[in-house]
């Protein structure tokens, strides 16, 4: 082996929920994980203001600083926490090879992928600055929805994820306006109808946001354009919503994992976090288009974790057995 080459026995490549919950257990069951935090350490709960929906939380907590507790959790165990990026793996033989910044290999008995879902955004200037600011901007309602009861709200999409979620904010708000920028709403047709029959939510077809407006703090309403009229005028809102879809980071598994056509690792043996390939496990919302939550990829890094362990265990006895 070249000097370069590190072997571990658990690496988990991901730094959210559910990495570092997964770096938990893997830790207190003597794995000695080594976690690489990714592109952005803390995950996608690191641009989310107040969590009031974690368990345990009774007054809430800021998503950086619910990060940072699951962090040193993690390293309290003796999880080695490293800043990185896994650019490449290789799971075609027996040895699981990863590459870290394109330089470091290392070689891994189980690894346990926490990759996580980017939310895709408008890229509006006006849109990124709020969202950064945590002043009105968001991409979950379920996450943020609460902070808007009685308010006026945007959301933008017209697919199942903007309809649940308006929906969800139909429930909260007193009025929800959706823009959707073709005539029609590829949501399915049950989805699309629920939204239609609820009273508060206005749909306006054919409408792009020009520019979230706000007063430099918060958001204050959105500048929108009919795209077939050309006309532009304000709506007035505290919050605007981005439901356009999520990408999750798994790119550089496709040629290895099973993946759906939306890029998402399918699990091989459902309600488990195996893989198509044996020792490689994952957890959080790099396999769960449907949930998204913090809680539930806490919950899938345990079972990551918990079945990494039973796989190493079964590989052990079965050494000890052939010897
Ligand atoms: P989708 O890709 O299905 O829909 C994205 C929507 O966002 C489309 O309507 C698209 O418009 C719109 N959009 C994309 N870019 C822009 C833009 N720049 N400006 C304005 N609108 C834009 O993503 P979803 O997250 O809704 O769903 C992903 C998958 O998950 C789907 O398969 C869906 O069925 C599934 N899902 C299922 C649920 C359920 O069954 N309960 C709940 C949530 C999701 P356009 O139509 O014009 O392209």
């Amino acid at each position: 082996m070249s000097e370069t080459i590190e072997r571990v026995k658990c690496l988990i490549i991901g730094s959210g929920p559910a990495g570092y919950t997964a770096a938990i257990y893997a830790s207190r069951a003597n794995m000695f994980p080594v976690l690489y935090q990714g592109e952005q350490p803390g995950g996608q709960l690191t641009t989310t203001n107040d969590v009031e929906n974690f368990p345990g939380y009774p007054e809430g907590v800021t998503g950086p600083e619910m990060m940072i507790e699951l962090q040193k959790q993690a390293e309290r165990f003796g999880t080695d926490v490293r800043h990185g990026w896994i650019t490449k793996v290789d799971f075609s033989g027996p040895v699981h090879k990863a590459w870290v910044n394109g330089e470091k290999e290392i070689h891994a008995d189980t690894i346990i992928i926490s990759t996580g879902a980017s939310a895709k955004y408008l890229g509006l200037e006006s849109e990124q600055k709020y969202l950064q600011m945590g002043g009105g901007v968001s991409a979950c309602a379920v996450c943020d929805g609460f902070f808007y009861r009685n308010q006026e709200v945007v959301i933008v999409g017209a697919g199942d994820s903007a309809c649940e979620e308006a929906h969800y904010l139909s429930k909260l708000c007193k009025k929800v306006t959706m823009l959707v920028r073709r005539d029609v709403f590829r949501a399915s047709k049950i989805m699309a109808e629920r939204v239609k029959n609820t009273e508060n939510i206005e749909i306006l077809f054919n409408t792009e946001t020009e520019e979230v407006l706000g007063d430099g703090q918060v958001v204050t309403g959105v500048k929108v354009r009919n795209n077939v009229s050309g006309d532009i005028y304000d709506i007035p809102a505290t919050g605007f919503f981005v439901a356009i879809g999520h990408k999750p980071n798994t790119d550089i598994f496709k040629d290895y994992l099973e993946l759906d056509e939306t890029g998402y690792i399918i699990n091989a043996v459902p309600g488990t976090s195996k893989t198509n390939v044996e020792g490689v496990f994952v957890s959080g919302d790099a396999a769960d288009h449907v949930y998204r939550q913090a809680i539930t990829a806490a919950g899938t890094g345990c079972m990551a974790a918990l079945d990494a362990e039973r796989y190493l265990a079964a590989k052990e006895s079965e050494l000890a057995m052939a010897n």
